[in-house]
C-alpha cells in the first residue's frame, strides 16, 4: 500500500525519542509545521533506559566540562518548574571511603556544583556522619549529601509529544523512516507504518534525531555524508526490592573510579546503575550482561549491609548511549555533550544531525536546533518553551493538586490520587472529569490500574501494547502478574479491533 500524494510539512522529524520530541514541540509551537515518525513506541529507545536524572554530573566536574555541568544545573531548575509532576528533586549521599577520592576534593567539587548556576528549589550540600543503624556497612564513617533531580524519562518523552500535537503537530509512532531524496528546495522522504503502508512526505528539512541510529539513518538520507563518527556505550540498570527505606539515593565510587547510582524506584524498590560497555550491536537488541550484572553487585555489596544476590533482581534493563566520538577515551570518559550539524542553503533542502545528548539538557539542545533552522523559516516566532510548563504541569505543588482533587474527586482512593498526580498532574483531569465513583472509573487490572485510565493512554497517548502501558506510561510491568498481564492484553486488542 502507498499513498501518493506527498504530505508536506516544514519539518520532519526521524526519531521519538527527547531529542526528537523536544525539537517537534519547539518548533510547532514557533509554528513550523511538523511531522515526527519513530519507528518503535514513543521514548521506547534511550530515552526509556537511563538513569532518570537531571542532573549535573558531579564527575563531569573532574573531567572539566564546566560548560555542560553549567547548563545541565541550570536546567534542572527550569525543568522543575516545567514538569513537576513527573519530576522531583532528589539528595543524594556520596559515602566516603579512605582509598578513594580525597575528601578535600569531593568538598571542592560540592562547592562549585552548588554555586555553578542559580539554585532556588534544591537545597545545598552538606557533610553528614553516618552511625551503625543506617544502611551503610560500619566502616563508613563520612557522607557528602547533594542535590539533584529525578524525572520519570519514558513520560517526558510523551508530555513533549503532546505539546507537540497541541500545537498542530502530527506524531506518528510506529512509523519508519525509509529514505529520502533531495530536490531542490526540498526534501522527498518515504516512511512507512507497521501495517506497511508507506507514505511520502515533502519536507524543507529533515531533522534526524536517531539517536543510536543517527549514523544508519544519515546514510539514508546522505550516503556521501562521511565526516561524522560515534561512539555507542551500553548501559545497564538492575532493579531489587528496595535496599533501605529513606527517600534519598546513594552514589557509590567503584575502585575503577566510575560511580554507580542506588535510587530509590517506584516505592518498593531501589534501581542500580550504570554500567559503561563499548557496544557494535543492534541498538534494538540491547540486554544486560551477567557481567554486567555481578559488577553492579559486587559495588552495592561492597557499601551496603543488606547482601544482595543475582536471585534477588526483579528487573533488568539497558540502553545505548548515542556519544560523540573522542579519541583514546574510556567509555565512561567520553563527553555527554552534544553537537547539531545543519547542511543546505536557503535554496536547498536542509538536513539537521543530533548527535549526543542527556535528557538533563533536552529542552535547550531543542531550543538551539530550533533557533538554527529558524534561518530557513523567515516567519518562525521566538523561542517559548523555557517558561511554559509541559501538558499537565500548570500547578504550584504536588501536595496542594493532591489537596485541590480530594475536594473536587473526594470519591478516589488517596492512595490512587496520589499516583495520578505524579504521573499526569492536570492531565488526569482529562479521564477524572466524567467520573463520579470509584466503580466508574470501570475494570480494575490490578495495582491501582483501571480501565479509564487504559482508555486515556491508548486513545490520547499513543499507547497500544501492554509494554507501551506497563512499562513506559506507568511502571505497573514491576508489580504485575503473568495472569495481569494476559488480562490486560486481551482488553487492549478489544480496543484495537
Ligand atoms: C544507561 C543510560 C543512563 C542514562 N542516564 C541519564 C541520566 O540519568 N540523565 C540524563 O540526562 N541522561 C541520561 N542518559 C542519556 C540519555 O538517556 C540520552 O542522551 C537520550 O535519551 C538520547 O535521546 P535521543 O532522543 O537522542 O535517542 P533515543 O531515545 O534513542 O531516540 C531515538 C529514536 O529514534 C528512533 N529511530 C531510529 N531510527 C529510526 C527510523 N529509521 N525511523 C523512525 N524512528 C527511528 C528510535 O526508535 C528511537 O526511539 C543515559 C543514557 C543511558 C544509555
Amino acid at each position: 500500500m502507498t499513498s501518493t500524494t506527498p504530505f508536506v510539512t516544514d519539518l520532519l522529524i526521524i526519531g521519538g525519542g527527547i531529542n526528537g520530541a523536544g525539537i517537534a514541540a519547539d518548533a510547532a509551537g514557533r509554528g513550523l509545521s511538523v511531522v515526527l515518525c519513530e519507528q518503535g513506541d514513543l521514548g521506547s529507545a534511550t530515552s526509556s533506559s537511563s538513569s532518570k536524572l537531571i542532573h549535573g554530573g558531579l564527575r563531569y566536574l573532574e573531567q572539566r566540562e564546566f560548560r555542560l555541568v553549567y547548563a545541565a544545573l541550570k536546567e534542572r531548575e527550569v525543568l522543575l518548574k516545567k514538569a513537576p509532576h513527573i519530576m522531583r528533586p532528589l539528595r543524594f549521599r556520596l559515602p566516603h571511603q579512605p582509598h578513594l577520592r580525597p575528601q578535600w576534593l569531593i568538598r571542592l567539587g560540592l562547592f562549585i556544583y552548588d554555586r555553578l548556576a542559580k539554585r532556588n528549589q534544591l537545597e545545598p550540600s552538606r557533610k553528614i556522619h553516618c552511625d551503625a543503624s543506617g544502611p551503610l556497612s560500619a566502616d563508613i564513617k563520612t557522607c557528602f549529601e547533594y542535590s539533584d533531580a529525578w524525572v520519570d524519562d519514558a513520560r517526558l518523552v510523551v508530555l513533549n509529544a503532546l505539546a507537540a500535537r497541541d500545537k498542530g503537530a502530527s506524531i506518528r509512532p510506529r512509523t519508519t523512516f525509509l529514505h529520502a531524496d533531495q530536490q531542490q528546495q526540498h526534501w522527498l522522504a518515504k516512511i512507512q507504518s507497521q501495517h506497511g503502508k508507506t507514505e511520502t512526505i515533502r519536507a524543507r528539512a529533515i531533522v534526524n534525531a536517531a539517536g543510536p541510529w543517527v549514523m544508519s539513518t544519515l546514510h539514508n538520507v546522505a550516503p556521501s555524508d562521511n565526516a561524522h563518527s560515534m561512539r555507542l556505550v551500553k548501559g545497564s540498570h538492575i532493579v531489587v526490592p528496595k535496599l533501605y527505606s529513606a527517600e534519598h539515593a546513594y552514589i557509590l565510587q567503584h575502585e575503577d573510579q566510575r560511580i554507580v547510582f542506588v535510587i530509590p524506584y517506584e516505592n518498593y524498590f531501589s534501581l542500580i546503575g550504570t554500567t559503561d560497555v563499548d557496544f557494535n550491536g543492534d541498538p534494538g537488541d540491547v540486554q544486560i550482561s551477567d557481567n554486567e550484572k555481578k559488577y553492579l553487585l559486587s559495588i552495592v555489596n561492597r557499601y551496603f549491609t543488606t547482601q544482595t544476590s543475582i536471585a534477588d533482581i526483579v528487573h533488568t534493563f539497558s540502553g545505548v548511549r548515542p556519544l560523540l566520538e573522542e579519541e583514546n577515551t574510556s567509555a565512561q570518559a567520553v563527553t555527554r555533550g552534544y553537537k547539531l550539524t545543519l547542511s543546505g542553503s536557503t535554496e536547498e533542502a536542509v538536513l539537521m544531525n543530533v548527535f549526543g545528548g542527556k535528557i538533563t539538557t533536552y529542552r535547550r539542545l531543542a531550543e538551539q536546533a530550533v533557533n538554527k533552522l529558524a534561518r530557513y523559516f523567515p516567519a518562525a516566532t521566538h523561542a517559548w518553551t523555557a517558561t511554559v510548563p509541559l501538558p499537565g504541569g500548570s500547578f504550584d505543588s504536588k501536595s496542594a493538586l493532591r489537596s485541590e482533587y480530594q475536594q473536587r474527586f473526594p470519591w478516589l482512593a488517596d492512595d490512587l490520587c496520589g499516583e495520578y498526580v505524579c504521573r499526569y498532574g492536570r492531565l488526569c483531569e482529562q479521564f477524572l472529569d466524567d467520573t463520579s465513583s470509584m466503580a466508574a472509573l470501570g475494570e480494575h487490572f490490578g495495582h491501582n490500574l483501571y480501565q479509564t485510565e487504559v482508555d486515556y493512554l491508548h486513545d490520547k497517548e499513543w499507547a497500544q501494547t501492554v509494554e507501551d502501558i506497563l512499562w513506559r506510561r506507568t511502571k505497573k510491568g514491576l508489580l504485575f502478574s503473568a495472569e495481569q498481564v494476559n488480562h490486560l492484553q486481551h482488553y487492549l486488542s478489544t480496543l484495537m479491533n
